[in-house]
């Protein structure tokens, strides 16, 4: 079942507003089995919203727009869709009790324009919207289904969420379901992780696989298409065992787990808590932390110190070992991490020290960091070269010292069974 979505609105054009109608409907329509196969963004203009209203006749079985439902003279979805299907339409007598009963909870009187969204093509259903005025229309014609949703992202899920899935459902029984799983790997770029399974994304057809980069990861989305949740779910499940053997290394974690969500049930785990001094990721992996909720069992704090001065004021690093080796160097790295610990109080802390770049400093290469962690009586330091611009390096290499502190604490408490 062919299914295109038609967004309209001349500030989704403009860039004004993200289309986040469409990302919903589309996770939810793949997720059921439809074939989304065409997203179309069209301004409030009728002769435009025509053209692209009959394209779609011709290429999908499902037609749904988002917008153009309100009561103002730019709102002509619904006319627009009526002129396409020679339509005409009636005051719909239940859903005007509505409108004037919802503005009079507000206590103010339904301007005339309203009725315009009590108009209701003749033939056509009305999905009920619990959370605005307009509701959405169900219209079949010649042989395709128009699907009228509102533009505001509430009422577009209140509408499907508690009458159009269910609907869809039964009416269009059958098709099967899209179960999707996301692979996180850390420590490995997008390009090296295709060279790596190039055999298995030749020979994908169900499930497929996608590989890209997101905020500092790269990622691996595996697609399966099947009769049902449990089927598909095995066939993720196969060709997850199988990533996991060629890249079994890189890969963290699924879905929603998130490195510093790791880094936090190893911490809670293991009783231990944690304290960071950063200099050009400028916070951010404490940032990441915190952003896990119960971060204050094992997060005890953070220093940013970005200037020489505050390498030594703040966190006591030796001004001989600043002036000698420079604050980009092992030597700065393994003092800020042995001293953000001793200044916590904490069982571990982790520095990072380098130059996000885009210019060089201290004379050392740009994107260049050392990123060190202390525990009871050892401190470890490691060199990375990043080459992204400054915001993706910030991201990477903040996941970098995440993704260190993990392996640490891992291989220290080897012998001790991660408890559930
Ligand atoms: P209203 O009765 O509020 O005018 P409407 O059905 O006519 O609703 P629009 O006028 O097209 O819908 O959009 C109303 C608001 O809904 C927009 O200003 C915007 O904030 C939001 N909106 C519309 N389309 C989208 C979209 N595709 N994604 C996210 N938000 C959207
Ligand atoms: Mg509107």
């Amino acid at each position: 079942m062919i299914v295109e979505i038609i967004s309209t609105g001349t500030e989704l054009l403009l860039g004004e507003i993200l289309n986040t109608n469409f990302q919903y409907l589309s996770q939810n329509l793949n997720r059921m089995g439809f074939d989304v196969l065409y997203e179309t963004t069209v301004g409030d203009n009728e002769k435009r919203m025509e053209e692209v209203l009959r394209t779609a006749m011709e290429r999908a079985d499902v037609i749904i727009t988002t917008g153009g439902l309100g009561p103002t003279r730019g709102d002509i979805t619904k006319e627009t869709v009526m002129k396409v299907c020679s339509r005409e339409g009636y005051l719909d007598t239940g859903i005007w009790r509505k409108i004037e009963a919802y503005f009079a909870k507000r206590g103010t009187v339904v301007p005339s324009n309203n009725k315009k969204q009590a108009i209701v093509p003749n033939g056509a259903k009305i999905l009920e919207n619990g959370a605005g005025t307009a509701p959405g229309i169900w219209l079949e014609c010649d042989g395709k289904t128009f699907i009228l949703l509102p533009g505001p992202p509430a009422e577009v899920k209140d509408i499907c969420e508690k009458k159009l899935w269910n609907i869809m459902l039964k009416k269009f029984a059958g098709q099967g379901i899209i179960l999707s799983r996301i692979l996180r790997l850390r420590g490995i770029g997008e390009s090296l992780t295709a060279e790596i399974i190039d055999d298995l994304i030749m020979n994908q057809t169900n499930p497929t696989l996608a590989i890209y980069a997101r905020r500092g990861e790269t990622i691996i989305r595996i697609t399966a298409k099947a009769e049902n949740s449990e089927i598909a779910g095995t066939m993720i499940e196969n060709m997850q065992e199988k990533l996991m053997k060629h890249l079994g290394k890189y890969i963290y974690g699924a879905d929603d787990e998130s490195l510093a969500g790791i880094l936090g049930r190893l911490l809670l785990c293991h009783n231990a808590t944690i304290a960071f001094a950063e200099s050009c990721s400028g916070g951010l992996a404490s940032s990441l932390l915190t952003d896990i909720p119960g971060s204050s069992e094992y997060f005890l704090g953070s220093a940013v110190t970005y200037t020489n001065m505050a390498k030594n004021k703040i966190l006591k690093v030796r001004q001989a070992t600043l002036d000698k080796f420079g604050a980009i160097s092992s030597e700065t790295a393994c003092e800020m991490a042995v001293n953000v610990k001793n200044l916590f109080g904490s069982s571990y802390g982790v520095s990072i020290t380098g130059n996000a770049g885009p210019s060089a400093s201290e004379d050392k290469e740009v994107g260049l960091v050392y990123i060190a962690i202390a525990s009871k009586d050892a401190v470890y330091c490691q060199k990375h070269r990043f080459a992204s611009n400054r915001t993706e390096n910030k991201l990477r290499i903040a996941l970098t010292a995440l993704s260190l502190a993990i392996d640490k604490i891992k291989s220290e408490n080897k012998n001790t069974a991660e408890k559930k």
